[in-house]
């Protein structure tokens, strides 16, 4: 199994619009962030998790040439908005995709969406997105992979993070219930939130995602939905062994 990191920034994405600061004007590519994404592959299965609005490029710079559903963790404008580039996987697979989230997560893409949600084309052609909608109660297959949904607090709302074998994703969080760091225990790897040095109202800190890092004791920790006040650099710096800021494109080998 293989994850492919397609996204590591916060909401406004890194370089900012309008902004001059030492990270968005830095030379570093690393310090390039577009919003977050992953995809989980296998063999024979590809995942992506969450459509954002820079999906194109990211698939296509990953190699990402088809996949066998995507999952939301959330309804987030930053999760959802590049929903339209999945009809270029429509095109290349020439079927609808199962879109897989929590009920409430569904009805709030399917409003703004409501286009790609439509029965396909009769004459075949793909003019929109097509997609069919897959409502997640506990644990799911997607061709050979097993996904564990687990639940988030995400400031007022929740959002959803997956555990696939012993990898698990919780972008967009700061807070989980007593039965969702039991679901994330024992982990290789694991990718989470952290934002900024700042507290924030829905997203992890720094010291709050090292608190949970020291509690679950992943073997490998990586940050991701970092902002524009996280430096690569100077924040690989400052970490612990066997933790590390996200890049985009960089790929995760699972045993
Ligand atoms: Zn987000
Ligand atoms: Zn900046
Ligand atoms: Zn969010």
């Amino acid at each position: 199994m293989r994850v492919t990191v397609l996204g590591c920034g916060t909401s406004s994405g890194v370089p900012m619009i309008g902004c001059r600061c030492a990270v968005c004007t830095s030379d570093d590519p690393r310090n390039k962030r577009r919003r977050c994404a992953i995809a989980v592959q296998s063999d024979d299965t590809t995942i992506l998790i969450d459509t954002p609005p820079e999906l194109r490029l990211q698939c296509v710079e990953a190699g990402i040439d088809r996949i066998d559903a995507v999952l939301y963790t959330h309804a987030h404008a930053d999760h959802v908005n590049g929903l339209d580039d999945l009809r270029g996987f429509n095109v290349v697979q020439n079927k609808s995709l199962d879109a897989i989230a929590d009920a409430g997560v569904l009805e709030r893409i399917k409003s703004r969406f409501d286009y790609a949600f439509q029965p396909r084309d009769p004459k075949g052609r793909w003019w929109r997105p097509c997609l069919n909608p897959v409502q997640m109660d506990g644990p799911f297959m997607v061709g050979d992979i097993l996904v564990r949904p687990i639940v988030q607090q995400h400031g007022r709302s929740p959002s959803w993070g997956f555990r696939i074998g012993n990898f698990a994703y919780s972008p967009d969080v700061n807070g989980f219930p007593p039965e969702s760091f039991e679901a994330l225990e024992g982990l290789d790897v694991w990718m989470i939130d952290c934002l900024r040095d700042k507290p924030h109202p829905s997203h992890a800190h720094v010291d709050m995602t090292m608190g949970w890092i020291e509690r679950l004791k992943p073997k490998r920790a990586i940050l991701t939905h970092m902002s524009h006040e996280l430096d690569f650099s100077e924040l690989e710096a400052r970490l612990a062994d066997g933790i590390e800021p996200a890049v985009d494109g960089m790929v995760i080998e699972l045993s």
